[in-house]
């Protein structure tokens, strides 16, 4: 009998742990927009955050959850992160993956917010390298198809029954599924200073919408402090642990600057340090991670010195890196509940794209690999439940737009993006920016139109749900406004 079929959208760890679990018993086919190696998974510094050392527990690691995520987080998700987190790290240990050691014991790094080591390396600060390798490395009966951009979810009887793509010369491939998984990932490319990946433009976000799937939480975007910033442009991420290693974050004149605005000073949550650098920035003030107190940073940041060689920083006479905060992580997204699934039948969503509530108004570092990790996971064994999914695929045109379309520039509405939506946002400037979206059509004929017109979408998304939260809290800033 031939075996149902199911189509990922998207090759980071979420979608890679999904396939994982079900090429034995379905045709699994993983769709993506770039390289297969192409994804924020494999950009990941830091590492994973599990409760596994024998001074942790998962209660404490629900309890930073909770106040990193300002008490917005959904309860049984959380639950559900933190006690399956320890099970699948050590799946994955016994199937083979190597984490960093040191005395023969799992070496622990320390992050903002945690209140004890608990992040799990690998490669020093390659964590998300070599994950996404391992896993893709067992992927042996995938049907890979990269250079492929999911331009819309198909859709008959209400469920959801494939997804058609462009190629790279936007042509156009249709695939059927009897099961849809959305692992595409966030949108940090919607801003000019971003540390994502170059295919991370919230088009799953958009896909979703546009299949009428339930999104929620959209204002609340992480902005990491700590971007590599060189001659007015960013660089790429210098991660938390570099802070959790013992950096301070300096002003030119060497005064510390996190000291007195929180009691974790340099390792306060992501949203309060990103916003006191931003409003230094704002005064004029160059910021600067001074590594003075770091031992051996070279070899516990390998990627990061490499970075810094590639980018000619003069780190080991000056021990500082010029720094910049930037759009890094999107923690709602499309609905789902603890198996991935969406409101729309056998749609479903995982990892950055999905808002499964683990992170609340503002997410606990590390804790993202995790929750691609148990939510892959689950979609796979919830999916292995179902029985009898059998689809006959209609023919079923894209209902794509060839005429001349009007967009702006991606430059332009980028640039309007981060005046609009970034650190601090203002009502007014998010209702004019919303008029101004209005002018625009929707196109996807081809991948720059559809990338655009995505970027649309999903900006309007922010933009109304930020009008709605009319108080500051977590990683949603009116001006000014107080975190909560
Ligand atoms: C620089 C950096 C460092 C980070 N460090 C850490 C860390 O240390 N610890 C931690 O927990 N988290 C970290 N994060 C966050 C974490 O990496 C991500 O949240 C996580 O990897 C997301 O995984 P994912 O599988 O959901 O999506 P991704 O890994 O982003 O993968 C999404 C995939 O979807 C594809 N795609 C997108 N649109 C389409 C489309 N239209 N059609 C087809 N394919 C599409 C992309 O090309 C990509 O392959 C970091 C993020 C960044 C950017």
């Amino acid at each position: 009998m031939t075996k149902e079929r199911v189509i990922i959208i998207g090759s980071g760890i979420a979608g890679c742990t999904a396939a994982l679990r079900l090429m034995q018993d379905y045709d699994v086919t993983i769709i993506t927009k770039g390289h297969k190696e192409q994804s924020n998974s494999m950009l990941a510094q830091g590492g994973v955050a599990a409760a596994i050392s024998k001074s942790d527990t998962p209660k404490k690691h629900f309890s930073d959850t909770f106040q990193a995520g300002c008490f917005h987080n959904k309860v049984r998700a959380v639950n559900q992160l933190v006690t399956c987190g320890p099970i699948v790290i050590q799946k994955l240990i016994n199937e083979g993956m190597t984490f960093d050691e040191k005395d023969g014991e799992l070496s622990l790094g320390l992050e903002g917010a945690h209140q004890l080591p608990r992040i799990l390396h690998s490669g020093g600060d390659q964590t998300g390298k070599f994950l996404t390798t391992f896993l893709q490395e067992k992927l042996t009966k995938v049907n890979w198809q990269e250079q492929k951009m999911a331009i819309e979810i198909i859709k008959h009887d209400g469920r959801a029954i494939g997804v058609h793509c462009l190629d790279k010369e936007n042509q156009l491939h249709t695939y059927y599924g009897e099961h849809i998984i959305l692992a595409s990932g966030g949108l940090g490319q919607l801003f000019p200073v971003t540390t994502n990946a170059a295919t991370i433009s919230g088009d799953g976000l958009a896909l979703a919408y546009r299949a009428d799937a339930t999104l929620s939480d959209m204002e609340f975007i992480q902005f990491h402090p700590t971007l590599l910033f060189l001659n007015g442009r960013c660089h790429g991420l210098i991660s938390e642990a570099v802070r959790g290693e013992g950096a301070t974050l300096i002003r030119a004149d060497g005064s510390a600057i996190m000291e007195t605005v929180h009691p974790l000073a340099d390792l306060a949550p992501r949203d309060v340090v990103a916003a006191t650098l931003f409003e230094e920035i704002e005064r004029g003030n160059q910021v600067f991670l001074d590594i003075t107190k770091v031992a051996h940073f070279e070899k516990r940041f390998p990627a990061i010195t490499t970075s810094l060689d590639e980018h000619q920083v003069p780190f080991r006479e000056t021990k500082r890196i010029p720094v910049h905060p930037g759009a890094h992580f999107l923690m709602g997204g499309v609905r789902t509940d603890l198996n991935g699934k969406t409101n729309i039948p056998h749609l479903y969503a995982i990892g950055e794209v999905a808002n499964t509530g683990v992170h609340g108004a503002n997410r606990l570092a590390s804790n993202s690999l995790l929750e691609t990790l148990v939510f892959g996971e689950k979609v796979a064994e919830y999916i292995h439940t179902q029985k009898n999914n059998r689809i006959i695929a209609p023919e079923n045109p894209p209902t794509y737009q060839t005429t001349m379309p009007h967009l702006p520039e991606k430059h332009i509405l980028q640039e309007k993006i981060w005046e609009t939506l970034g650190i601090t946002r203002k009502p007014e400037k998010i209702t004019e920016f919303l008029h101004w979206l209005e002018t625009f059509d929707y196109a996807n004929h081809t991948r720059e139109t559809a990338e655009i017109s995505h970027m649309i979408i999903t900006s309007k998304l922010i933009a109304e749900s930020a009008l709605k939260r009319t108080e500051s809290l977590g990683a949603h800033r009116i001006l000014k406004g107080v975190t909560k």
